[in-house]
């Protein structure tokens, strides 16, 4: 038996008792006559003591050629400590050393393995076995591993059944691209991995499982953002007989059992916001409203004064900063290089300041009096104390810059705090959205989202402005999920592919067993996904996806541990049936 005890669990109650440990030496204090070793395992640290006189000689001659990360098994008494440590639940305790063994020696880490470690993240990645041992990165894992047993027993408890679908597809047009997979027994062809289990979640609509889930991985070979995985996981579902009201109810449910189960918080009701008014108060279809500041349209106060880069603008928009009336010239200037960033975009930005005693000052007083400023102050709801921050020119992309502007003046300003949650439902986005490049329309959410029946008329004269059966949940500014009602109606489905620009030919080579799935008997159905990894940090309170993944790759989609991706052999290439020689045609 290797051990009696884990290292995180022995305390005073234990003294007197002989006990054995096993773990990683993780700090060794040599002070000559005595030697004290933190041993580590995945519940704790116990510490060891080992001291002339209280034990054997070559015990601690044993004990000073430790070194650190060595692996150790340990037999001695649990005694009281003199020095006791009131952070960790076994600092009342060491343990004399009355046997040691070294089970495997180790070299030095190449960074310390600690709470705090010195290891950069590249260092840390290529090292993840070590840096895994960490107690911040254990408790990422621990975390996700306790949402992903929740999520299985709130499913269960609401009769979903979790239903595992293929990994080998054929390719699904999903917004990403695919990565490929050579099948060596049918030369020349190529499997798909899933981008989402979508079409055959529906397909088990078709036969009956009214309600799945799963928590499944999904493949998306996207130009990498940053904090995107290329494999990340899903909490997948799917409803039968169900209408859009129907699966936000049941994704409430899920998600404020969640937070009560995992942090111990109530959520509110979530309420639902359309895309229209989100974009115009947020300029986002993310919105973070754990703050206001929401946009004002400023054109009829701001525009016709001869202020020409007002006068040309197609909107000039101001958020309210209450209580920033004190800002700084070099605050302000701060705030003029922010919004000026190429990753912002804005070419300037205008501010008034709303003076304690009635007056404003702005950067445009030669352009506008004190009435003048007023009527925006009124318009905007700004009161005595606060700052209008404005930003103008297109419609589209000042509201892109007023949401980064909004969003780092709340932040700026204390009002996004981590541990107060804010859900909502953003609902009724776009059916269809133009891409320039193409000169066609794509699906916003997915080719088989369903319009909204009041919106089929407008399907051929204005596509653009249909309307989806599409939802989007969003926590703090951060999108959890989405999901959608979909199409069951061949027909339907067919025009929604012409749409898209799919030839029937087209249409029935990629599609053709959904549409003929449609003609045996498909219920109304629609569904979520959940992405799993970022509603791990969500509730963790932390941004990064990757601190929560056992072993991630990099911003460059690469795993720098494995080496992966990676060359594969002529001969290997020959059975793929893939031409070794093809020259790499730059991207
Ligand atoms: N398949 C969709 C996605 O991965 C989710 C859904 O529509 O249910 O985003």
């Amino acid at each position: 038996m290797y051990r009696t005890h884990t290292c995180g669990e022995l305390n005073a109650n234990n003294i007197g008792e002989t006990v054995s440990i096993a773990g990683w030496a993780q700090t060794i204090r040599d002070k000559g006559p005595i030697v004290w070793i933190d041993v580590r395992d995945r519940y704790g640290m116990t510490q060891i003591v080992g001291e002339t006189g209280r034990v054997r000689d070559e015990i601690l001659t044993t004990l000073k050629g430790i070194g650190r990360e060595f692996v150790l098994q340990v037999t001695g008494e649990v005694v009281e400590r003199h020095s006791k440590n009131p952070d960790i639940p076994t600092g009342d305790i060491e343990i004399v050393v009355s046997e040691i063994k070294i089970l495997n020696g180790a070299k030095t880490p190449p960074f310390t393995i600690e709470d705090e470690t010195d290891g950069g993240e590249e260092l840390r990645m290529q090292y993840r076995y070590l840096d895994l041992r960490r107690n911040p990165v254990r408790k990422n894992l621990e975390l996700r591993h306790k949402l992903s047993i929740e999520t299985r027993k709130y499913m269960d408890s609401i009769n979903f059944l979790e239903v595992e679908t293929p990994y080998l597809i054929k390719s699904t047009p999903e917004g990403a691209r695919d990565f490929v997979v050579p099948s060596r027994m049918n030369p020349g062809e190529f499997y798909a991995l899933p981008q989402s289990p979508q079409t055959f979640k529906q397909l088990l609509m078709v036969s009956g499982y009214d309600r799945y889930y799963q928590i499944v991985k999904c493949f998306r070979d996207e130009d990498l953002r940053a904090d995107r995985q290329p494999e990340f996981t899903q909490i997948d579902c799917e409803m039968a007989f169900v209408e859009q009201e129907d699966v936000l109810n049941t994704f409430e449910g899920l998600t404020k059992s969640l937070f009560k189960t995992i942090l111990n918080v109530e959520l509110d009701n979530f309420p639902r916001m359309d895309y229209v008014e989100a974009m115009e108060k947020y300029g986002s279809d993310k919105p973070d409203v754990r703050f206001g500041m929401e946009f004002k349209n400023l054109n009829s106060v701001a525009q016709n004064k001869g202020f020409n880069v007002f006068d040309s603008a197609e909107i000039v928009l101001g958020i309210v900063a209450e209580q920033a009336a004190t800002y700084t010239r070099k605050q302000l200037d701060k705030l003029t290089d922010f919004v000026k960033r190429p990753q912002v975009g804005a070419k300037g930005m205008v501010y008034v300041k709303c003076n304690e005693d009635g007056t404003f000052k702005s950067s445009v007083d030669k352009f506008y009096s004190q009435e003048d400023l007023k009527a925006w102050a009124d318009l905007a709801d700004a009161k005595a104390g606060d700052l209008i921050l404005v930003l103008s020119g297109d419609l589209d992309a000042t509201r892109k810059q007023m949401n980064e502007l909004r969003l780092h003046m709340g932040s700026e300003l204390g009002l996004r705090n981590p541990a107060d949650y804010k859900p909502l439902w953003v609902v009724d986005f776009p059916l269809l959205e133009w891409d320039e490049d193409s000169e066609r329309y794509h699906a916003m959410h997915h080719p088989f989202t369903s319009p909204k029946a009041e919106d089929f008329d407008k399907l051929e004269s204005a596509p653009g402005e249909v309307r989806a059966n599409a939802y989007d949940l969003v926590i703090n500014g951060v999108e959890i999920g989405g999901g959608s009602i979909r199409i069951h109606d061949k027909a339907l489905q067919a025009r929604m592919f012409d749409l898209l620009g799919f030839t029937p030919e087209e249409a029935k080579a990629q599609f053709g067993f959904l549409m003929d799935a449609f003609e045996y008997g498909a219920p109304p159905h629609g569904g979520i996904a959940f992405g799993f990894d970022r509603l791990c940090a969500t509730l963790a309170g932390q941004e990064s996806i990757r601190d929560f993944i056992a072993f991630p790759k990099n911003n460059s989609g690469r795993d720098v541990m494995i080496d992966a991706p990676a060359p594969i052999d002529g001969e290997q290439m020959k059975e793929l049936f893939l031409n070794s020689t093809a020259e790499r045609t730059e991207a």
